[in-house]
């Protein structure tokens, strides 16, 4: 049974949250309506997530595919519910994650993108993904470098059964949410740059910076915290 406290908490952390990003948007002179809400869901309980779908969340982000097949499965079908990818995905799980997921967020290799048109070409789809992008330059993290990403992205064009919609990136972490918008900044740009083929998605914007990110450009931001509260684990 679903605690109904924690279901009215979540279910009030969803409208402030799309509250946020409204005024975020109207602040940017952009239409609200541009910017989708991305429930990050790893190590919440599928209860948790049934009462953001009340609210009104139909747009699910797994980074755990471990984690995300068993709630894929308790979850169910819901009216124009989503599941996205939003993890760092390894080549051997690519089978599992190719067609159950409508957006792969986090394509940063020629060789994963190759294995992700492999497998939607023998499942008879073709599977929507966005690059990650490295924009802080961090040592310790995945994605494709920025100065990468244009090549990258024209050798993906003719992979016949991957579409290429946009870029993802995570930046530096900070305790200031001013301190991403240089990177949010700089993703949009480079996404712009790259516009003739066709990549007008940026997911970018977390608990604590999402207001920033849609400020600067955001069509997705991810989720978790000020929906679900601090995880454990
Ligand atoms: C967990 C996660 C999020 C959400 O992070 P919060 O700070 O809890 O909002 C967003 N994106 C990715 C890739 C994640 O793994």
């Amino acid at each position: 049974m679903a605690d109904s406290r924690s279901s009215d908490v979540i279910g009030h952390n969803v409208r402030a949250v799309l509250d946020n990003i409204r005024q975020a948007a109207l602040r940017a002179g952009r239409r609200p309506e541009a910017v989708r809400l991305i429930a990050a869901t790893k190590t919440v309980s599928p209860d948790s997530v049934l009462s953001a779908i009340a609210a009104g969340v139909r747009i699910l982000g797994e980074s755990r595919l471990q984690e995300a097949l068993p709630k894929i499965e308790a979850i169910g079908a819901h009216e124009g519910l989503e599941w996205h990818f939003i993890g760092r995905l390894q080549r051997r799980k690519v089978k599992s994650v190719v067609g159950r997921f409508r957006l792969i967020h986090s394509v940063d290799s020629l060789d994963l993108a190759a294995e992700i048109d492999r497998r939607a070409a023998e499942a008879g789809i073709v599977q929507a993904v966005l690059m990650e992008v490295n924009i802080g330059d961090e040592a310790s993290k995945g994605g494709l470098a920025p100065a990468a990403v244009a090549e990258a992205v024209a050798a993906i064009k003719d992979l016949p059964n991957v579409s290429v919609r946009g870029l993802m990136a995570v930046p530096p972490p900070s305790t200031d949410p001013e301190a991403a918008r240089p990177y949010f900044r700089r993703l949009r740009e480079l996404a712009l740059s790259l516009l003739p083929q066709g990549l007008q998605e940026l997911s970018m914007g977390m608990s604590q910076d999402y207001a920033v990110a849609v400020e600067e450009g955001a069509t997705m931001v991810r989720v978790g915290t000020a929906i679900f509260g601090a995880r454990h684990g």
